[in-house]
């Protein structure tokens, strides 16, 4: 054995800083050094898919439990030098939601939605045209046929200064980093529990392992038995670049659910957007199919091709932008890339002890990870630490719910033939 650690956290990204920083923090509290957590990356800290998200932060969500999380989080984000000892720039642009008027109340979904957001103190009401109008640069094209919501407490970061901060927060809390260094494979204890981490650069004990390994996460654990219904949906990003003189009193973030695309300001004058998770389960399952994933891990996803938007896409995501900004077809293409989400079946995350494996705690897989980020490192160190509030919330995401019966099911509502859908992945 090389080293002994209390807890190793597998993956650099928002999710593995974050529950690593929150674990040290506990521990040292209860008298142990803050260095017996390691995080543990094959690459360097936010090179996975912390490296490509869009710095939203926005607590609005159908799903009420991962609701009130994203405003815990928000709460965190705002406050982050009282929790993590280093500070980030927020930029508090609030949120645009805009929808299909529907008639009557204006939407009726999204004024439900209003309604149970209030109840659980989240700020998201309905706006009329004229305020919204006065919200946005004059650029912004807003129609007599859609209805507007406002969330106030949305911001945005630039997720350089992200990576910046969880560098920083490493070092201020006095987790030991480990980069360059793979994870290969376990040593199980005699409980089933895992014993030793062993990696590309020794053989490392722990008493807790923290998975935060993102869409890698079925490769790492395929030799365990431990099955992680991770995937990952591709989503391209494109940033339009435009006259800052257009742009004299900034932008709100625009989650436009008429055009199915999110936009925000970008640095340099940029309109930055990319469009939602597909919500369809035969797309969800289309990318389970993907056999790629399971054998290389998620690795194909820094393929330099990665890094150029495809000319066809260009001009679909052009045309959408032209739909809601009237300056797009006078302005530059500025950059674009292929990115991913992490997804789970039922797209929610994946959060807590594992049944299988005593000692193991999972923190993945929602596809809006970055903005959780500190919230759910809390919770991970709630259950380094034997429970807490926020432990008892992350019960509902337990892995334990894909079950073998699960994923049957999963399966058979996609399946028209037998296999189609794999065999139609196969070869793609
Ligand atoms: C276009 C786009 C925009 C987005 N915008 C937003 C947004 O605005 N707000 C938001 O909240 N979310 C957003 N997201 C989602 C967000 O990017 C992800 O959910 C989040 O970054 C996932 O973080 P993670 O820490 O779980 O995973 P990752 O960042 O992928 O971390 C996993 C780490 O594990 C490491 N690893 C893998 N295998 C091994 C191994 N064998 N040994 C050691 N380490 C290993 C990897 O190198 C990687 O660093 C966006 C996503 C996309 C695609």
């Amino acid at each position: 054995m090389d080293q002994n650690f209390h807890t190793i956290v597998i993956g650099g990204g928002c999710l593995g800083t974050a529950a690593a920083i929150s674990i040290a923090k506990l521990i040292s509290a209860r008298g142990h050094a803050a260095s017996d957590v390691c995080v543990v990356d094959k690459m360097v800290v936010g090179s996975g898919l912390s490296a490509r998200h869009s710095g939203i932060v926005r607590a609005a969500n159908a799903d009420p439990t991962a609701a009130v999380l994203a405003q815990k989080a928000s709460e965190m984000w705002a406050n982050l030098e009282e929790h993590w000892g280093v500070g980030i720039t927020l930029e508090n642009t609030g949120a645009l939601w805009i929808a299909r008027d529907t008639g009557g109340e204006g939407n009726a979904k999204w004024s439900g939605l209003e309604r149970s957001l209030k109840e659980k103190g989240i700020d998201f009401a309905q706006m009329s045209l004229t305020d919204a109008r006065q919200i946005c640069p004059e650029f912004v094209r807003l129609n007599d046929d859609e209805v507007f919501y406002y969330e106030p407490g949305a911001f945005q970061v630039d997720p350089s200064n992200v990576r910046e901060a969880l560098y920083a927060a490493i070092k201020t809390n006095g987790v030991t980093l480990r980069e360059k260094c793979e994870v290969l494979g376990f040593e199980r204890g005699p409980a089933g529990d895992i014993a030793t981490v062993v990696t590309s650069a020794g053989s490392l004990g722990c008493r807790y392992v923290i998975n935060a390994a993102g869409p890698w996460s079925p490769a790492i654990f395929a030799g365990t038995g431990v099955s992680i219904p991770v995937s990952v949906e591709p989503v391209h990003v494109a940033n339009w670049l435009t006259s800052l003189n257009e742009m004299p009193a900034g932008m709100p973030i625009i989650a436009d659910y008429v055009n199915l695309a999110y936009f925000r300001q970008w640095r340099d004058g940029e309109i930055h957007m990319h469009q939602p998770r597909k919500r369809g389960i035969r797309e969800t399952a289309r990318a389970f199919s993907e056999s790629p994933l399971s054998v290389l891990g998620a690795d194909f996803m820094n393929d330099p091709t990665n890094q150029a938007l495809g000319y066809s896409q260009m001009r679909v995501y052009e045309e959408l932008a032209r739909r809601r900004f009237s300056n797009i077809d006078q302005t530059v293409y500025g950059s674009g890339y292929r990115s991913f989400f992490d997804i789970t079946p039922d797209l929610r995350f994946i959060l807590g002890p594992d049944h299988r494996v005593p000692n193991l705690i999972h923190s993945l897989g929602s596809g809006q990870a970055f903005k959780y980020a500190p919230v759910l490192g809390a919770m991970m160190a709630e259950y380094v630490g034997g429970g807490g509030p926020l432990a008892d919330f992350g019960h509902e995401f337990s892995i334990s719910r894909f079950s073998d019966g699960y994923m049957g099911e999963f399966w058979s509502k996609v399946q028209g033939r037998e296999h189609v859908l794999e065999a139609e992945g196969a070869g793609l």
